[in-house]
């Protein structure tokens, strides 16, 4: 009997001339073809799509959805990417037809309610960031990161100023340096030192009147917030440079810092990280940056404002960067953000944090003695591991412990990042994880660390694909199926 829970394509499944779903004949006479398309634009055939009915159809993909882990089956704790769990509610209040249903291009006057929604989005996010001018537009994370330095472009365009370099710690994600070559400036690492913080000797030597952006991850990467930054602000901005906070770390401090009080000129936020929206699948998330008041002329249009009572959609900002994304952005994402907001509220989300941070130090506790924790004592809401002493004794590296993990039904946390940290894993629970679930995420890890490097080295054993080439699978992606290269193996 053929295995339902495998890789075995719809393509494969085919059988000629079967249908699912049976149409009644058309009873509007047809034009010929010929006459609507010419010849040279028609196809030869139809394309081989598998001919399938549907129960084989749901099957498929059924089963698909259950050979992966997700926040709804497995605790997942991968650092810096905040997998809380996503309340079904708030995926409700996206799903209401006034919402889901309405058209981006209905007028203003007809969209009211969601646009009071966004503006109230935007003053929370302000709020919260201590920087009051906001997009809602960007897409993602790094999509942020991207707009708001094309923001700060502007703004020294706008004063003539021609400066070159973005700056950014040697712990910042991939992103960072993307984003600065993206927007067309010099990049520049910044050591850290021993501790895991930034190298004031190192900043102070980079710092020059080139300058365009110091951006910063605090609470960083490492998990630790660094208490330089405003002395870091300070220096910066001397020289005329502007800060940016990467925001994916938010989940430590709702409520409790605010960027734009300890330094930060712009900020982007990760709704889908922080404000738990859903991620996965490539997406959507979506991206909102907060920047000050001045760099506020610079922002993508339309912004939503409030006139005597009614929402638009405004784009009378002659210095504004123009449009990063189509309509206002990836609106369901920031739907289910502002739900998450309202059902906290200020005392809810400083709860939050307080708890994302709890959870993390008590992971910590239990997690250090079985593989070292080299930068702190406490730490923010996820900490970075080290599995370099098993690898040295035993020759046991951390990839072949995240792949043990999913045998044990833990999805693994976040391995070989941030590149300072050696044989790095970087753990973070969440709020939403119980004490019961770390115990049982700490004992496997326990036990596993007991295990024989063999059994570990071929790990996973008990997922339908066990250790596939990662790097041919991201050098030489097969991105489709025919006959020839037949089912992936
Ligand atoms: C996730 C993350 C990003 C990128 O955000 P996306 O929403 O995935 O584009 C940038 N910086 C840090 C530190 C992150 O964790």
């Amino acid at each position: 009997m053929r295995n339902l829970k495998s890789t075995t394509l719809l393509f494969e499944l085919s059988q000629p001339g079967r249908r699912g779903a049976s149409l009644p004949p058309c009873d509007v006479p047809a034009p010929e073809v010929s006459e609507l398309i010419p010849a040279a634009a028609r196809a030869g055939g139809p394309p081989p799509l598998p001919e399938v009915a549907e129960p084989e159809v749901i099957r498929h993909f059924t089963n698909l959805s259950t050979l992966n882990m997700s926040v709804d089956t497995h605790f997942y704790p991968l650092g810096s990417c905040t997998m809380k769990y996503n309340s079904k509610r708030n995926e409700r209040m996206a799903a209401l037809p006034g919402i889901a249903d309405l058209h981006p291009l209905a007028p203003e006057e007809t969209i009211q309610g969601l646009l009071a929604l966004l503006y109230e989005l935007q003053l929370m996010l302000g709020e919260i960031a201590g920087l009051p001018a906001v997009s809602l537009q960007p897409a993602a994370g790094a999509h942020g990161e991207l707009t708001a330095l094309m923001v700060a472009a502007a703004h020294f365009r706008h004063l003539g100023q021609a400066r070159t370099k973005v700056l950014a710690p040697d712990s910042a994600h991939g992103t960072n340096p993307a984003s600065a070559k993206m927007a067309g400036f010099d990049f520049v690492t910044v050591k850290s030192n021993a501790s895991g913080f930034v190298d004031m000797d190192d900043l102070a030597a980079k710092l020059d009147d080139q300058i365009a952006v110091f951006m910063i991850t605090n609470p960083s990467t490492l998990g630790l917030f660094d208490r330089q930054v405003s002395e870091i602000a300070r220096i910066v901005h001397a020289k005329g440079g502007l800060i940016y906070l990467d925001g994916a770390n938010m989940n430590a401090i709702l409520g409790i810092a605010r960027p734009g009080d300890f330094g930060a000129d712009m900020m982007h936020y990760n709704p889908h990280k922080t404000f738990s929206g859903p991620h996965g699948g490539g997406g959507p998330g979506a991206g909102p940056i907060c920047v000050t008041e001045t760099l506020g002329a610079y922002l993508p249009t339309p912004v939503v404002e409030q006139r005597n009572g009614h929402y638009v959609l405004a784009t009378n900002r002659p210095l504004s960067i123009g449009r990063v994304r189509s309509f206002f952005g990836n609106v369901g994402v920031l739907v289910r953000a502002y739900c998450y907001l309202r059902t906290h509220g200020p005392e809810g989300l400083k709860a939050v944090s307080e708890n994302a941070v709890l959870n993390a130090n008590y992971l910590m506790s239990r997690v250090k003695h079985i593989l070292p924790v080299p930068h702190g004592e406490r730490c923010m809401h996820e900490f970075v591991a080290t599995a370099a002493p098993l690898k040295k004794n035993h020759g046991v590296t951390a990839m072949d412990l995240a792949k043990r993990l999913l045998d044990f039904g833990f999805h693994a946390p976040t391995v070989y990042f941030p590149l300072t940290v050696p044989e790095a894993m970087m753990i973070e629970p969440t709020e939403t994880e119980s004490k019961e679930t770390m115990d049982a995420f700490a004992e496997a890890l326990f036990r596993i660390t007991e295990e024989s490097p063999e059994l570990l080295h071929d790990a996973p054993h008990s997922t339908l694909v066990s250790r596939p080439d990662e790097v041919q699978a991201a050098r030489k992606p097969i991105m489709k199926w025919t006959a020839e290269v037949g089912p992936a193996s």
